[in-house]
């Protein structure tokens, strides 16, 4: 082992845990941190509360009386708590959140010192935006973006920064985070949802989106994951042999959790109870080192707001155990990488899950006829669902395998299955007072409120539905679940309003009663979304023929993934649900076949230097080795050298083999690098970047991977993945 390695893996031994302890019981700790309903109870007048929480529930406006008492309390709360500064804190395009700390510390105009906040400080602030992707909305030179209160989402407290939920938008108003659309999603899916819920219950005022994303990471020791400069600039490595043993015994798998990690999830867990993250879940995932923690599902764009917040604070407190979380979707070839399922569910004012089959025909019509619609919105949208998860490092996981194809399909179980078929036969027009009967008691009266299928459900399908809500598993678990989550509500909302038009209409001119008039819609329904629905297994080459002949979208990299972003029927959709502009769309079009075209960039020159700067070096060094044992033997065998030197110069010519293949493509990816640098359209550019300089990525990594097997163990300078995934 290199004298590198070695010290790096012996530090890593030498660490002493930071044993967490739990001292107090996790529901006396949840949400200290947070200025939530019971906090502002104490803290507002009830004036105040009333207007938050109307704010809160139904989009009502805060006036400015209002925002200053809110300011006003909210300061005393935090100042209670030792916080000196406040920031409003947003996710801009990159992916990142964002923050700038102001003190509440101010001098008034006679010299005084005192700790100021008011109303206007906490609706809107003027973050100096130049640096944010905006997809040329804005000029550089007018860089004017603000950022304004969400009230939906509450505030909370950060070390000793008091940390303000904001959307970020341009000065002309074009949204310019996550943030702004899914608010708009989530408003139009609301509306359509409650139109469609008075079908079947007239004090249906609200309808609430919910999410609940399962969290995979890596945590890998810091020291060595430093070691790495792959790794440390990318988040993933970049070459690296497997290692002997991997993940075939399964024996990570929900088991024991290591004590190091468990210190970590523990720390992790804690920090989530008092910013109000409901964590529920931590276990061991399928690959060495890798986990999962889960929540309790919230409110969709609360529980977008806290799956960005969990993945800033998992690396702070990680540093704090010396580890390294690798959010990438892929950070080790050979080895699972990890995802973000989304699971999602829409739930009335009433206490009504919306897709959960109930107890009385009527409600199992009403979970049928959203269920039904969200197939058909998804068969109707697949390419968009499926660009909404695109990226350069889930471009790695989808279809590899392990993680649902890049096909998007439903997956709905065999019993429900059973319950659409027999829909499918429901006569048209008006249906016969036996048919209602036999409808009611043995169709939609049958649906068992527990459905068999959850304990086996599929795990190969990228939309599948579980019991009780669909799981999106193709969310990458870097990705913030903004976009997805904007892309489903939109979709759904959309296809919710058009059902609703159907359905009045069957009503209106054709004389249906309102059961016959829905049953007749979803009939049609079922008949058009057959296509996206599969069962079988997603991660067979079958699929993907029996899938191009149902005429899905079979897009395996982000850039041919990204175009369905902004083809006429999204662009439409957007406008006509409200929820972006043409420009918006196109806008954020731009920001992501840029970053796509950033990070492949970024893979390509660290790629190259670490080929040449240790691999070449590291590998001629081993050779001299060689050679000067070669030249030893030709001294003491003299005519025998010859028979007893054969493998030695074997090995010397391998290596010498290998060298060249590095170097050759090195310069094959520079020069590939500077012509798609000159490409001047930016789609062309990502996909040159995509089939040109990245292509040949595999091509240095093999020949480095192959070095890593001949040369000498002691001088090799790279982390092995077997120290990577199995020191602890
Ligand atoms: P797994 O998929 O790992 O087997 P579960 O299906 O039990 O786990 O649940 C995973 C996630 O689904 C959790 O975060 C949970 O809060 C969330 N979840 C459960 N019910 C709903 C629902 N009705 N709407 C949205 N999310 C839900
Ligand atoms: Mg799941």
């Amino acid at each position: 082992m290199s004298t590198l390695r070695f010290h790096a893996i012996k530090e890593t031994y030498a660490y002493k845990p930071l044993v967490v302890e739990e001292k107090e019981r996790r529901s006396k700790l949840f949400g200290n941190n947070v200025f939530n309903e019971q906090t502002m109870r104490q803290y507002l007048t009830k004036d105040a509360f009333e207007k938050v929480t109307d704010a809160v529930y139904f989009g009502k406006k805060i006036d400015r009386g209002i925002a200053d008492q809110v300011a006003s309390s909210m300061k005393d709360w935090a100042l209670s708590k030792g916080v000196t500064h406040y920031t409003h804190w947003f996710q801009p395009l990159t992916g990142a959140t964002a923050e700038k700390h102001d003190a509440f510390f101010e001098t008034s105009s006679d010299g005084m010192a005192i700790e100021m906040f008011g109303g206007g400080q906490l609706v809107q602030q003027e973050p100096d935006a130049s640096s944010f992707p905006s997809g040329g909305i804005r000029n550089t030179f007018e860089a004017r973006g603000y950022t304004a209160w969400d009230p939906t989402s509450p505030a909370f407290i950060y070390g000793t920064t008091l940390c303000i939920p904001t959307i970020f938008v341009a000065y002309t108003g074009e949204a310019l985070d996550y943030k702004t659309p899914l608010l708009r999603a989530l408003h139009a899916v609301d509306a359509a949802a409650t139109d469609v819920c008075k079908y079947f219950d007239k004090n249906v005022k609200k309808v609430t989106s919910s999410l609940g994303w399962e969290q995979e990471y890596f945590l890998v020791d810091k020291m060595l994951a430093t070691s790495r400069p792959d790794i440390n600039l990318t988040g993933r490595t970049l070459l690296g042999h497997s290692s002997a043993k991997g993940q075939q015994l399964d024996d990570h798998y929900f088991g024991s959790i290591p004590s190091r990690a468990l210190n970590f999830m523990r720390d992790l867990e804690n920090e989530c109870m008092l910013l109000g993250i409901p964590a529920k879940t931590r276990h061991n995932e399928v690959a060495p080192n890798q986990f999962e923690l889960a929540p309790i599902y919230e409110e969709a764009n609360l529980a977008v707001d806290h799956n960005s917040l969990l993945m800033d604070i998992m690396g702070r407190v990680a540093s704090r155990h010396n580890f390294k979380v690798l959010l990438h979707e892929k950070p080790f070839a050979g080895i699972n990488g990890s995802g973000k399922h989304n699971n999602w569910s829409l739930t009335t004012d009433t206490g009504i899950n919306l897709l959960a089959p109930g107890k009385t025909p009527m409600s199992n019509l009403q979970f049928l006829t959203f269920f039904i619609n969200t197939i058909k919105a998804v068969h109707q949208h697949e390419a968009l669902l499926r660009a909404a998860v695109a990226s350069a490092s889930n471009d790695h996981r989808l279809g590899a395998n392990e993680a649902p194809p890049a096909i998007i399909s439903v997956f709905i179980g065999d019993q429900l299955t059973k319950v659409l078929e027999e829909l499918e036969g429901v006569t048209k027009g008006k249906l016969s007072p036996k048919e209602k009967t036999e409808l009611k008691l043995n169709v939609v009266g049958k649906i068992p409120d527990v459905l068999l299928d959850n304990t086996d459900r599929n795990r190969t399908s990228p939309f599948a539905f579980t019991g009780n809500k669909f799981e999106f598993r193709a969310v990458g678990s870097s990705a913030n679940c903004g976009d997805p989550m904007t892309v489903l509500n939109t979709i759904v909302a959309k296809q919710l309003k058009d059902f609703k038009e159907e359905v009045d209409v069957l009503i209106d001119k054709k004389g249906l009663k309102k059961d016959e008039a829905v049953f007749n819609v979803l009939r049609e329904y079922i008949k058009s979304t057959k296509a996206i629905l599969f069962e079988g297994n997603g991660y067979g080459k079958e699929w993907e023929d029996e899938a191009k002949k149902r005429g899905l979208s079979n897009n395996k990299t982000t850039p041919e993934a990204l175009k369905a972003k902004v083809s006429k029927q999204t662009i439409a959709l957007f406008e006509e649900m409200g929820v972006m502009s043409k420009v918006e769309t196109e806008a954020r079009y731009e920001i992501e076949i840029e970053s796509y075209i950033k990070h492949v960039q970024i893979e390509s020159r660290v790629l190259g230097d670490i080929a040449r700067n240790h691999i070449v070096p590291t590998a001629v060094k081993y050779q001299n080795v060689l050679i000067e044992n070669v030249k030893g033997l030709k001294e003491i065998f003299d005519k025998k050298f010859t028979a007893v030197s054969k493998e030695q110069v074997k090995l010397i010519e391998e290596i010498s083999s290998h060298i060249e293949g590095i170097n050759a493509n090195v310069t094959k990816m520079i020069d590939e690098r500077r012509e798609a640098n000159a490409i001047e359209n930016i789609e062309e550019k990502a996909m040159a970047y995509c089939n040109k300089v990245k292509a040949l990525f595999e091509k240095i990594r093999y020949h480095c991977d192959k070095l890593e097997l001949l040369v000498d163990d002691e001088l090799w300078p790279l982390t092995k993945y077997r120290e990577l995934l199995f020191t602890r």
